[in-house]
């Protein structure tokens, strides 16, 4: 790396702290200049102050982004959606996010859409356990329903998928809760 004496790699820390926000909101909504981008990569990475605070406005960014999934009612059951693409793997957002949505809500009749699920691992596996626990522990149910072939291969071979009941899609898992 070039030593640049106007670069942030040197002046370690003497960022004023509203320069500091004010160059971290520009970073993470990209409207850095690639110049600014590069000496903040640069720097960030050696600066503790910095990189903290990159992690805690990041974090603060990802909470405020729209919710991944979504609920809706039908005959009487909750259920609940992804919006879009996603992974139940460990390092998923979404996974925080599905214990967070189970969890927080009161209905004890859940079914989980797993439409656009494209992938799931051991940790997402223990989510759904976990939230399929919740629900009984409270006199509820969770059923699943619209699961892709690469998921389903998984849940079937750890046997989850005959644990919590498991639908080809909404309508059957609804028909299911009436018999
Ligand atoms: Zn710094």
């Amino acid at each position: 790396m070039s030593a640049q004496h106007t670069g942030w790699q040197e002046l370690r820390c003497k960022m004023e702290p509203i320069k500091r926000e004010q160059v971290i909101a520009k970073y993470l909504s990209r409207t850095l200049d690639s110049q600014s981008v590069e000496e903040f990569e640069g720097h960030y990475l050696g600066c503790d102050e910095c990189f903290d605070e990159l992690r805690v406005s990041e974090h603060m960014a990802s909470e405020l982004r729209t919710s991944k999934l979504a609920w809706k009612q039908a005959e009487g059951v909750s259920v609940l959606q992804f919006r879009g693409a996603a992974t139940l793997t460990h390092s998923a957002a979404e996974l925080d996010e599905l214990r967070r949505e189970v969890l927080e809500q009161s209905d004890s009749r859940v079914i989980i859409d797993l439409g656009r699920v494209t992938k799931i691992d051991s940790a997402g596996l223990g989510q759904l356990m976990s939230c399929y626990s919740h629900l009984v522990r409270n006199q509820g149910t969770m059923k699943i329903v619209n699961v892709m072939p690469e998921v389903k291969k998984v849940m079937d071979m750890t046997g989850i998928s005959s644990l919590i009941g498991t639908f080809r899609d909404e309508q059957e898992a609804l028909n299911s809760f009436r018999n």
